[in-house]
């Protein structure tokens, strides 16, 4: 197993992640299997509690597992399915470390962040790096995304953990990226000095980078790159411009283009392969056509719907059609903005806040046949929509929002859930998919697994009569509803799964697809 480490330096938010995942998606395309690993220094257990305005997107992984969004990018890039251990987190490796010095395995030692916890993040790093596939082959490379900054308090024991793993491994299976902010002056000079300080601050900790990404608004020059080479210690074919491309799925590209890939198959002893460039040719391919999709949302940080985002972009470049998105505020947005758009998409979401909106903008795609998706939250409501207007219960809503008629609802089996907190509904599921409806047409196939996180259900006392009145329930497991669908529409579709976290650039979700293409139609008819 080699591994690639990816640190920081100057600030978070230069796209660490996006770096190390392009750098897999290189190695990928020489036919190297690549797993990814993202180590997030705080003492949270997982991201299922942070507040997505705060940190973004909580990606749903396939076994159940809510983790930070770097994660849905290595998913995405690299075309793989992680588990729970491909999240490092603080509190996760001290809860294990206490509960073992609890359970006296440490048998009376005095227990210290080095060694113990060092050890414990190495055991942690190896074992999800040697994690098999799906298809029960590991990996030959695995990334090791360290988040935060260079510096960070909470950042220090992973430094330590990954400086001693240097000394454990073989020279060829250890390389250390470096990734940092090349900013410009008022004289628009690209200045080196923030990089220089980083790098100063890794030397600190023992560290020596073999790779500098330097992140900039435009390309760095040679004389910029011999300067860092100079101050740095590396030679200069090793210091990668990384400037900022309208789009994250060209990444792979320029960073090939800088010539990455040789200096990494150099130190990792990669013999020389040829390059599949199916990648670089999807993601340049020319759109014929463009149309814009409102997103009626609580929070209008596009990070908190990266996923939503990219499935959207995926689905979009399967079709050489552009997708513009227009994100409006559930609570602000005036009804008349809606019919500048070719679709409505209602995402997931949690809590009372903006809910009257969404379900607004639902009945305004259903009485004027525009192409609806709707998303968990986006699916209940649609529940919601469908019950206070169609079948005349005015007082319909989710018990998730209090009093009236739950029409959305916990399922008797779950009540005793309840009040222990722990009820969400998590990772893959399977769904059965009706013969001859929308559904089955988009998935063509009777049997689906996809993404879950929700608490609530349709409540089974309603489902009679919301069919009777006309809403088809096109795909269930058991007696839980999994998508919704109208036959006299021409593409209103929801589900209860996110079917955006199985969404890939080379295999795009089929709901999206179908969504996307609807509102193509419905823009060339208008
Ligand atoms: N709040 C809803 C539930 O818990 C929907 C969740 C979501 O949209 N992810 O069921």
């Amino acid at each position: 197993m080699k591994y690639i480490i990816i640190t920081g330096g100057v600030m978070s938010g230069l796209g660490k992640g996006i770096t190390a995942a392009s750098v897999g998606r290189i190695l990928k395309n020489r036919g190297y299997r690549v797993t990814a690993v993202k180590i997030d220094p705080y003492l949270n257990i997982d991201a299922g509690t942070m507040n997505p305005a705060q940190h973004g997107e909580v990606f749903v992984l396939k076994d159940g597992s809510e983790v930070d969004l770097d994660l849905g990018n290595y998913e995405r890039f690299l075309d793989i399915e992680l588990t729970a251990g491909h999240n490092i987190t603080t509190g996760k490796v001290y809860r294990t470390v206490i509960d073992k010095e609890r359970r006296g395995d440490f048998l009376g030692e005095t227990v210290q962040i080095i060694p113990h916890i060092t050890d414990q993040i190495k055991t942690c790093i190896r074992q999800a790096a040697e994690q098999a596939f799906t298809d029960g082959e590991k990996a030959d490379i695995c990334l090791v995304e360290v988040g935060g900054t260079v510096g960070d308090i909470e950042s220090m024991p992973f430094l330590e953990a990954i400086r001693q793993m240097r000394g454990e491994l073989p020279a060829h299976d250890y390389i250390l990226l470096h990734v940092t902010l090349i900013p410009e002056d008022t004289m628009g000079d690209l200045k080196t000095k923030p990089t220089q300080h980083s790098v100063k601050a890794l030397r600190e900790l023992g560290l020596h980078a073999e790779i500098i990404v330097g992140r900039s608004d435009r390309p760095i020059s040679a004389h910029t790159k011999r300067k860092i080479s100079a101050f740095c210690d590396l030679p200069q074919n090793a210091v990668i411009s990384a400037a900022t491309v309208p789009d994250i799925y060209e990444v792979p590209m320029e960073m090939e283009k800088e010539g990455i890939a040789e200096v990494l198959a150099a130190h990792l002893g990669l013999e020389k392969r040829e390059v599949d460039t199916s990648w670089y040719r999807l993601v340049t391919k020319e759109y014929t056509s463009r149309v814009t999709v409102a997103i009626v949302s609580k929070y209008g940080i596009e990070d908190v719907y990266i996923s939503i985002k990219e499935a959207l972009k995926h689905a979009g470049r399967a079709l050489s059609t552009e997708v513009k998105i227009g994100w409006l505020d559930a609570e602000r947005y005036e009804r008349c903005q809606l019919k500048d758009y070719d679709g409505i998409l209602i995402p997931g979401g949690f809590g009372k806040r903006g809910i009257e909106g969404k379900i607004e903008a639902i009945r305004f795609a259903r009485e004027n046949n525009i192409p609806f998706l709707g998303l968990c939250l986006g699916f209940q409501l649609a529940v919601v929509e469908y019950a206070r207007h169609k079948l005349n219960i005015p007082d319909a809503t989710s018990e998730e929002f209090g009093e009236g008629s739950h029409v959305i609802a916990l399922l008797p089996e779950q009540e005793g859930l309840h009040e222990l907190g722990g009820t969400m509904r998590l990772g893959n599921y399977i769904a059965d998919i009706r013969e001859g409806t929308l559904a089955m047409n988009l998935y063509k196939k009777k049997e689906i697994t996809e993404r879950h996180r929700h608490r609530y259900e349709v409540n089974p006392r309603y489902i009679k009569n919301l069919e009777k009145a006309g809403l088809i329930f096109s795909a269930t497991n058991k007696n839980r509803m999994e998508c919704l669908e109208l036959s006299d529409h021409p593409f209103f579709f929801a589900s209860q799964f996110h079917p955006e976290f199985k969404s890939r650039p080379t295999r795009a979700s089929p709901p999206y697809l179908g969504f996307v293409e609807a509102c193509r139609v419905n823009k060339r008819t208008k």
